[in-house]
């Protein structure tokens, strides 16, 4: 009988909810506006014979590095940030190694991680979801070859100044440090064109949330020239496909367009935590574009009844990883205003039905 490896087969699947997304979807953290209308244009232009070709990187390679205002050598275009990490883990993990990460996070970190057959180290975040750096060092071993940090962390939305990651990365020469900003348009701060970058720091961004093109699956990993080469080695050449490779360039060129909408989102995440506090609920002030709030023990509750609204939002209660810390928490997306102003006026009337019940707040 054919046998998937040992490391596969204790792997948990990750399966994000993604049937019947029908209605306002605040539970992925998309954008709820989609991508600029210039790259549709470009989209819509696209031949049978752009299709036919396999898809060449190279050039577009070069405009999002030179967008970054680094070398082509420094970046790959990766199939999202998912690929990327991946990527990571395969050229750098082997059996037995270990992986840290700061939990809760992202889930694929761990997934990938232990699909090389690497153990991972899970740290927990502190208070408030604190960034726990003085646990994070004492973890470090010689056997530590991936550190995974998002930054803003996804549930959470919590930052991390450039200085600590800086140490994290001096502190383990020998594990690649990746630096996950796939909401950095959001909260604004980069370690990215930090001059002190030392080679086993790596930097992920997105498509997927900003520039509203989850659907294309687009992102950058970007590094030093040297160990960039030994990622690509890991790479197809097609690794990201020839729709993606024509639209990226026009996303670029639209700032303005992303501009306008993550100042939006800003706006929204602020009028969003002020209407947490006002319903007494508790949640963490978010660098990114999602507040994570405490709702109790109606969580499951709380997400059908906006579900019945026309709202979808995602249930964070029962994230294994973190001892507990997310029981009874949603994440929201913040969209557009328009749309952030629907889920508010929502959040009051379901607040106020479960709280009748008293099936609110922990
Ligand atoms: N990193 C983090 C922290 C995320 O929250 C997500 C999306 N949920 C991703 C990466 C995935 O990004 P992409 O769509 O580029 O694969």
């Amino acid at each position: 009988m054919l046998e998937a490896r040992a490391a596969v087969k204790s792997l948990h699947a990750y399966r994000p909810p993604l049937a019947g997304r029908q209605g306002l979807r605040l539970d992925f953290n998309e954008s709820t506006i989609g991508c600029s209308p210039r790259v549709l244009v470009r989209l819509r232009s696209l031949d049978a014979e752009a299709l036919a070709r396999y898809p060449e990187r190279a050039p577009v390679e070069r405009e999002a590095a030179d967008f970054l205002g680094l070398n082509a050598a420094q970046v790959l275009l990766t199939n999202g940030v998912d690929e990327a990490i991946h990527l990571l883990c395969s050229t750098y993990l082997e059996p037995g190694d270990e992986a840290i990460i700061v939990v809760p996070t992202f889930a694929l970190y761990a997934i990938f991680a232990q699909a090389e057959g690497a153990s991972v180290v899970q740290v927990l975040s502190g208070e408030n979801f604190a960034f726990p750096l003085e646990d994070l060092l004492s973890r470090i071993s010689p056997r530590t070859r991936l550190i995974a940090i998002a930054n803003p962390n996804n549930p959470t939305g919590v930052a991390v100044a450039s200085e600590v990651l800086l140490q994290i990365a001096q502190a383990a020469p020998r594990a690649a440090v990746l630096v996950d900003e796939a909401y950095f348009e959001f909260h604004g701060e980069t370690i990215l064109n930090h001059a002190a970058r030392p080679e086993n720091l790596f930097v992920a961004r997105t498509f997927s949330k900003a520039y509203g093109l989850a659907g294309l699956r687009i992102g950058i990993l970007a590094g030093d020239a040297g160990q960039m080469a030994m990622v690509r080695r890991v790479a197809s050449p097609y690794n990201v496909n020839a729709v993606a490779l024509a639209a990226l360039p026009e996303a670029l060129k639209d700032q303005e367009y992303v501009e306008h909408y993550v100042a939006e989102v800003q706006r929204g995440r602020a009028m969003l935590e002020r209407e947490l506090s006002n319903l007494g609920l508790q949640y963490w002030p978010s660098r990114a574009n999602f507040v994570l709030a405490r709702v109790g023990p109606a969580h499951a509750e709380f997400v059908q009844a906006l579900r019945a609204r026309g709202i979808l939002v995602r249930d964070r209660s029962s994230d294994r990883s973190s001892d507990q810390r997310c029981e009874g928490c949603v994440r929201l997306t913040v969209g557009s205003d328009e749309h952030t102003r629907t889920l508010i006026g929502a959040l009051s009337e379901v607040i106020a039905k479960l709280g009748e019940r008293r099936e609110v707040r922990a």
